[in-house]
Formats: C-alpha cells, structure tokens, sequence
C-alpha cells in the first residue's frame, strides 16, 4: 500500500506539470520519457495480481492516473465496482481505448527465470497488467495532444475487468456503454508485435450442478444419489459428443466439486464447461447439447441438475481497414531491443520452454501484415467488436516462443522486457487515436466496412443472456 501511496504523489506531481505538446513527435518523445512512471504502475498491478471482478486495487490506480491527467471518471459502472469509464474532451469522434486488469488464479510466480511461487492466489499470466497501463498510457497522451492543439473530439478510457471468464465487456457493451463510441482500439501482451486481423473464437461457460442424496457409501448405498455420477455421466457424454460436432470446436472442463469423502455418497457435485467456435451460432448449438447432455446425466442418475450462465463472448469482428492503420503504426513504432541482462534472463526462459535460445528478433520486428490470422483464444472484446468498428493487435511483452497464462508470461511480465513491450503499446494507440482524430474520413471508411461486415439483419443478443454480473465467479 505504501508504495501505491509514494507512488500517487510522484504522478500527481508529474502528471500536473504537463507541457503542451502540438507535434505528434513530442507526443510520443513525452511518452517514452514516461515510461519508468508507467513502468512502476504496471508493477504495482503486477504484485496486486487481483482477479476477476475484485480488481479494486488496481482499478482504483488507474483511475487515479487518469484522474491526475484530468481525466472526469465515472466508476461503477453496469452494475461492475470495478469497471469505470474515464473521459476528456467532448463531441465526436469519440475514440475508446479498452483496457484489462485482471489475473489469473492459481499462476503465482515471481519476476525470475525459474518456476518459483509468489506464494499469491493468482498471477497476471496474460499480461493484463501492462494492458491496462498501456491504455491508460495511450488515453493520456491522445488527451495531452488534443488539448494542446485544442482539437474537438471525445478521447474515453473504458476500465473493462474480468477479461478471463468473466465476460466484463460483454455486461458493459449490453448496458449501451458503447454505443455513441465512434471506434475502439485495443492490444494484447503477447511473445511477438503483430497487426495481423486476429481471430477470436465465441464461447459460452456455465457450472453444472447437480443434487443428489448423501448416505453411507458401505452401510446404505442404496438410500444414496450420487452427485458426482451426474457429473461424470455429463461428461461421458460430452467426450462422446466431440466425434460430432465442427472439428474446429473447442470444449474444455474442470470439475470444481466432487464431494468430501470416498465414504459418504455426494449430494453436490459442480462441473465448469467451456465451449469454443469461430461462429457463435455453433457455439449456442454445441452449448444446447450439453445442456441436454446434463439433463439426461440427471435423469439417469436419479439426480437433478441445474446450471449457471458464467461467461458469453461473441468471436471477433476484424475491420481491415483500421487493421492496416494499425500495422502502419506499429511497424513505424518498432519493435523492442533487450539489453545484456534481458538476454540472460530471456535466454533462461527459452530454455525452460525447449528452446536453445531465445530468438530476439522477434521481439525486434513486426511481423508481416495479414488479412487473416487464425487464433483459438475468445474475448470479450468480441462484443465490442460487434457494436462499434474495433481494432487490436499485440506486442512482443514476453521472451519470445512463451505461451500466455504460463508462468514465463508471469515472470516476464514482471521485469523490463514487460515494460518495453508495454511502451510500443501505448505509442502504436496513441499514433492510432491521434490519426483516427485528424482524420474523419478513414472513420467513416472504417464505419462503412464495419456495416457491411456485421450484416443488415444484425441484433446484438449477447451470449450470457440476461443475467447479472457474476461477480463472484472466481470465489
Ligand atoms: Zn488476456
């Protein structure tokens, strides 16, 4: 706490004392020269390492940069404590830059080339960490710039919590938080710099629970339901079900309730699905089935069965257009060069993935530009991506060849070589919203082709349906 406090005074101080900046090349210079300062903010969410909607800590430092910068922010919001919306300026365009916060249970690590706990309950092995600094960076900066040049136009930081399971976006994007939004930009942490137009598969999740009959598992079996043979019948059925669906599906399960004790029948058991495709229609298809999967699981069981909605993501809608702005301004941004220690320290990782060495110029350069990428990830950016004109794209913030939620992605995220890919982030935004500013003409192209790719009969239904937030998925 204490460092978030030393911390709150040094941006108050540094934050106040801005300069005009008029030229985008001082913009950016402004930038990199606040890069430590950043640095330290992405640190401190690092070491909070909060998961899924209990981002209070480090919802609430970003607020306060934003807040420092001049920043109005409205906390709160869809009914989420810790999603907020900081904005500047007024009237159209409006630019969003999303931003993530939260981590991963069970993926504590600290910043060190060997599998070591942090002895945390979680871990930000995605990276969200630097996501939401980056952002935060990015709003910032476009702030400055269109202040100094007394520009028009709206520059809005969305605070989006629980990216990993918990469909935060998707509760804001049905509350029409997006909806006068002109065009969202957003970037991942990732073991490469690319613009490519990315994919993202749909999916649903739900916990199964079924109910049965506790009893003696010796002395009176007989008078006992076993809700774990509901369970384990469900997903009997559901691997039988994988031989008949689209061979690009995903479905993935953890059982988080299986009873106490071998000698006492349950009479709870708790299955948490995931269901994973390029089209949401197959999604909702697949989901359907399993529902009946569990509902005969229950019949045969002598259980009952009932489920929760967690999570509902559309796939991603790419809009090429600002793809190609994107990559552009990456490409002009560049990639990151390690220092000795960062090599050291990259080349220990590599190893512990299998590598000889870590291959730096990935992290150097931009990999070339494509109209098509294919990734088997799902975000909730999805929903964004289907109300307004969305763009996204990654930067090299682990040793390359380093997979997300791995405890490498950790341990980088949690030095330098996080940061400097951080740094491209914020600066590739930033170019982004202030051409996206001057330029009304390449967002009404990238209204156009948003239209035409969504489709006329288009009607936002989201995947969770109508239930609240479930805030309280990760306890
Ligand atoms: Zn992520």
């Amino acid at each position: 706490m204490r460092k978030t406090l030393i911390l709150s005074i040094l941006l108050g101080a540094t934050f106040l004392s801005v300069s005009a900046q008029k030229s985008e090349k001082e913009v950016l210079q402004k930038l990199e020269q606040k890069s430590k300062e950043y640095g330290i903010i992405a640190q401190n969410i690092w070491d909070f390492a909060e998961m899924g909607y209990q981002e209070e800590k480090s919802a609430g430092l970003l607020q306060e940069t934003l807040e420092n910068a001049g920043f109005t922010i409205t906390k709160g919001v869809a009914g989420i404590p810790t999603a907020f919306i900081a904005e500047y300026g007024s009237g159209s365009p409006v630019i969003a830059i999303l931003g993530e916060y939260d981590a991963l249970p069970g993926l504590s690590q600290k910043a060190v080339a060997e599998k070591e706990s942090a002895d945390k309950a979680a871990g930000h092995a995605c990276g969200h960490h630097l996501f939401g600094t980056a952002s935060t960076a990015a709003a910032i900066s476009t702030k400055e710039w269109l202040a100094a040049n007394k520009m028009q136009g709206t520059i809005r930081f969305y605070g989006t919590p629980a990216e990993e399971g918990g469909s935060g976006k998707v509760y804001m994007v049905r509350e029409g938080l997006f909806n006068d939004v002109d065009i969202a930009l957003h970037w991942h942490p990732g073991a490469q710099n690319a613009a490519s137009a990315g994919a993202a598969l749909a999916n649903k999740s739900a916990k199964f629970r079924f109910h049965g009959i506790s009893a003696h598992a010796a002395g009176s079996p007989d008078k006992g339901r076993s809700a774990l043979d509901g369970v384990e019948a469900m997903n009997i059925m559901v691997n039988m079900m994988r031989e008949h669906i689209p061979q690009e599906a995903r479905i993935h399960y953890v059982i988080t309730s299986g009873g106490k004790a071998p000698n006492v029948v349950p009479d709870f058991a708790e299955v948490y699905y995931y269901a994973r495709h390029n089209s949401r229609n197959v999604v909702i298809d697949i989901f359907d089935r399993m529902v009946k999967a569990a509902e005969g699981a229950a019949l045969g069981t002598g259980t009952t069965m009932d489920y929760e909605m967690i999570g509902g993501t559309h796939e991603l809608l790419p809009n090429l257009t600002l793809q190609k702005l994107v990559h552009d301004n990456l490409t002009e941004v560049g990639g990151i060069a390690y220092t000795a220690e960062e090599k050291v320290f990259a080349d220990k990782i590599a190893k512990t993935l299998g590598m000889e060495k870590a291959d730096l110029n990935v992290a150097k350069n931009i990999q070339p530009y494509k109209t098509e990428a294919r990734a088997y990830g799902s975000t909730d950016v999805g929903d964004v991506s289907f109300t307004v004109p969305t763009v996204g794209f990654g930067t090299a913030t682990w040793v390359p060849g380093t997979p997300a939620h791995s405890w490498q992605a950790v341990a980088a995220g949690g030095t330098s070589i996080g940061n400097k890919g951080m740094m491209v982030a914020a600066k590739t935004l930033t170019k982004t919203a202030m051409d996206l500013f001057k330029d009304k003409k390449l967002v009404e192209q990238a209204k156009t082709e948003f239209l035409e790719n969504r489709g006329a009969d288009f009607k936002y239904i989201p995947l969770l349906g109508d239930r609240a937030p479930a805030l309280n998925y990760r306890n």
